[in-house]
């Protein structure tokens, strides 16, 4: 991974390993991130994002400019400023249709046993049909 201009060498990943090690939730849609995905093209894969692009003169390499977000909500973001989704679950849903419905199904699945397990419902496939 090459530095972008106008970052430091190497801050840049300096800066996405001290954002991770805080384990923060996900600026775009609120939910936790699993930092222990390292599939990067999972789509719930950690990923550091600029609150104002890069593309639009926003630094790369600061606390003020950068928060820990999805790789599915940083996709949807792409270069806009302020966008947020209501969870990860929204996240899918505006993909409806597109590259992720196996991560999708995949997603529903755990968070449907995930439900389960926490309050004894059992979700229905027409109850989370996204
Ligand atoms: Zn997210």
């Amino acid at each position: 991974m090459g530095n972008r201009k106008g970052s430091r060498p190497g801050s840049r990943e300096k800066m996405i390993a001290k954002v991770a090690s805080l384990c923060l939730p996900c600026g775009i849609c609120g939910d936790a991130i699993n930092y222990e995905i390292q599939d990067a093209n999972h789509p719930e894969h950690y990923e550091l994002d600029e609150r104002i692009p890069y593309s639009k003169g926003g630094s790369t390499d600061t606390w003020e400019n950068t928060q820990p977000v999805h790789r599915i909500c940083n996709l949807l973001k792409g270069n806009k400023e302020d966008y947020y989704l209501d969870g990860l679950f929204d996240a899918y849903t505006k993909y409806k249709g597109k590259k992720y419905q196996s991560f999708k199904e995949e997603y529903l699945q755990e968070k449907a046993q995930n439900m389960q397990k926490k309050c004894n419902v059992t979700f229905t496939s027409s109850k989370i049909d996204i």
